[in-house]
């Protein structure tokens, strides 16, 4: 072949990347041949499988292996393996852009301060890319399986790679680390066996060390799932986490079992210890993948898991679905549906049992991934007797988050509902005015501030018998609870001072018009004039500005503005209204009640000009 070599730019992300990577004071450099050789096996792990279906992409042996050479008086490393390979195309995308998202999210978080961008090497793995912190040029021979030309991509990781044809053997990849000065400890065929032994004993394909012309297999080379637990040390299950997921923190929770029965399968499945940066991706796929007698299947698209679990990494091997599976079958299989419901009660028993034995390690994996759990009561609520008893929430009166067994435990006498109050966060919810009441009885209130919490609340109703009651609907009764306060109700106020009440009360329904849906005394509020709450059964005040928020909404169902009848405020109005042009004289404070009401709920006010004014009004009366 005599084409020339052609040039090309790396898009402009690979080259701040490789500028990055090639400059890092990071100090676990070895992990670059962790990421090569995660690579090579990922390769040989996608032809196994293509071979499945088409045999002649086997041709040449089917045995798969990865071989290192290290060579000294060339100050060469080279990562062979005869996996899938790549072809021109197939070097351009995956070694001249950025396609992970992983990549495009560690380079979002680069700070510009070395010492701090160079950790994030650790916790994001930038790939391929990695092998510039110890090579000053690298070279890619790569030949795919089925096809007849090779390729060889070189790049000194300087803007820019070149690309031509070449002659290759056999099919898969070659990649040449020409290993800088300095490092030479990527040389020395006793670290690379440290290495290999550290961070790739798990990878299932033989990873091979030639030197002085023998041959040494470094890794254990079994799939690390098909092992007896006893024989797994954590940090073996870690390194194989970081593989399979992708993921750099320690597993919070590794769960490894093997179902017998009527359905065989192995699972190995991971909880992380940090929160994955695409956790909240509109796909909200699990990424666990699937394997069939110990051949990887997929890792995508598939009905494994359920969506709320999509935190989880790891692996599942079954040795009931066919090898040649197909993506259509996937979809709606029985035995897939079996496994999944297996895999789920086992998921939730095994955090149950974290739940109830560990319980302040239970709230770091709760303040993780609490919210995508929650998604698992909406969507499968005839699950709620075990979910509910994994929530963890907020609530008034407490430090930390509560079960809601603790919550039932320290209900007042004569509570019979859960009260609830939704919002954006629990700070700003701890001032609601629609806490007053309950808190001046000594009645706990959950704070829901998880958008997903407005969804299922709505369909789970209640918690062993006792019903969810959002204390910003009308209707959530204090009068029935004995509580603390064993002051008498107003029973005592006069009957003059309820007259007068209830013209005042009259008086602002008249002036709101259609501005609420009613105005009502109130027996919630203790220390504020008025609150806006929802009718009985409406959309709550905080869904409603959700869906605003996201344009699902134009309309103001209107509110009930509650009135305290104990405030001085309201008290001094009352003792106007029944007096000669008392209209004239209130309707402007009426406006301003009703504004301060919005104001302190978080919603915008209709009429901000108007609210000076009115302001400007008061506050100039004597
Ligand atoms: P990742 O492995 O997370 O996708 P990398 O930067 O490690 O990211 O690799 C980028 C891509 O390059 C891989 O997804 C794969 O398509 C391709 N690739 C890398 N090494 C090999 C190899 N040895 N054989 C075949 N393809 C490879
Ligand atoms: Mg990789």
């Amino acid at each position: 072949m005599t084409a020339a070599a052609e040039t090309l730019s790396f898009q402009a992300e690979v080259g701040k990347l490789l500028d990055i990577v090639a400059h890092a004071l990071y100090s676990n450099k070895e992990i670059f041949l962790r990421e090569l050789v995660s690579n090579a096996s990922d390769a040989c792990d996608k032809l196994r499988l293509e071979g499945l279906t088409d045999p002649r992409l086997l041709e040449g042996g089917a045995e798969f292996r990865i071989t290192l050479v290290p060579n000294k008086s060339e100050r060469t490393l080279t990562i062979k393996d005869n996996g899938i390979g790549m072809n021109r195309a197939d070097l351009v995308a995956n070694l001249g852009t950025i396609a992970k998202s992983g990549t495009a999210e560690f380079l979002s978080r680069l700070s510009g301060d070395a010492k701090k961008d160079a950790g994030l090497i650790g916790q994001f793995g930038v790939g391929f890319y990695s092998s510039y912190m110890v090579a000053g040029k690298v070279s890619v021979d790569s030949r795919k399986a089925g096809e007849v030309e090779g390729w060889r991509w070189i790049s000194d990781g300087q803007g820019s790679f070149t690309i031509e044809a070449v002659d290759l053997p056999a099919r898969g990849t070659a990649i040449t680390l020409y290993i800088r000065e300095g490092e030479d400890e990527f040389l020395d065929e006793h670290r690379l066996r440290h290495i290999v032994k550290t961070y790739s004993d798990h990878i299932a394909v033989p990873v091979v060390l030639e030197h002085e012309g023998k041959e040494e297999t470094l890794n254990s080379a079994s799939a690390l799932w098909t092992r007896q637990k006893s024989d797994i040390t954590p940090e073996q299950y870690k390194e194989f986490y970081h593989h399979v997921g992708h993921a750099f923190d320690e597993p919070w929770m590794t769960i490894h079992y093997r179902a017998e029965g009527a359905l065989e399968y192995t699972g190995l499945l991971f909880v992380p210890s940090m929160r994955p940066f695409d956790l909240f991706n509109p796909d909200r796929k699990s990424k666990v993948k699937l394997y069939v007698k110990r051949v990887f299947i997929t890792d995508d698209g598939h009905e494994l898991l359920p969506s709320w679990l999509r935190f989880l990494k790891g692996v599942v091997d079954s040795s009931d679905l066919p090898l040649n599976i197909s993506r259509e079958m996937l979809q709606h299989n029985p035995v897939l549906a079996k496994m999944r419901s297996g895999l789920v009660k086992r998921v939730l028993t095994e955090l149950k049992k974290k739940a109830e034995e560990e319980p302040e390690q239970y709230l770091a994996f709760w303040s993780n991934f609490g919210a995508v759990l929650k998604e698992g009561l909406y969507e499968e609520p005839e699950r709620k007797d075990d979910m509910l008893d994994l929530m963890r929430f907020a609530a008034t009166g407490e430090e930390g988050p509560i079960s809601l067994a603790r919550y039932v435990e320290t209900m007042q006498e004569g509570q019979e509902a859960i009260y609830t109050l939704s919002g954006d966060s629990v700070e700003t919810l701890k001032k609601s005015p629609h806490l007053e009441g309950f808190t001046a009885k000594g009645v706990k209130v959950l704070l829901l501030t998880d958008p997903v919490d407005e969804f299922w609340i709505r369909g789970i109703h209640d918690y062993q018998g006792k019903v969810f009651k959002s204390v910003a609907e009308a209707g959530a009764d204090l009068s029935k609870l004995a509580g603390k306060d064993q002051e008498a109700k107003s029973e005592d106020a006069g009957k003059e001072e309820d007259g007068k009440l209830d013209a005042l009360l009259a008086l602002m329904k008249m002036v709101l018009g259609e501005g609420v849906k009613d105005v009502r005394r109130s027996d919630r509020l203790t220390e504020s004039a008025v609150c806006l709450v929802a009718a009985e059964g409406e959309m709550s005040l905080h869904l409603e500005r959700m869906l605003k928020a996201h344009k699902q909404m134009e309309m103001t169902p209107t509110r009930i503005l509650e009135v305290n009848p104990k405030h001085p405020v309201i008290l001094r109005m009352a003792g106007l209204a029944e007096e000669e042009g008392a209209e004239g004289r209130l309707r402007p404070r009426i406006e301003l009640l009703l504004d301060q009401a919005r104001i302190v709920e978080g919603d915008p006010l209709p009429d901000p000009h108007g609210f000076a004014k009115r302001l400007a009004a008061v506050m100039l009366e004597e």
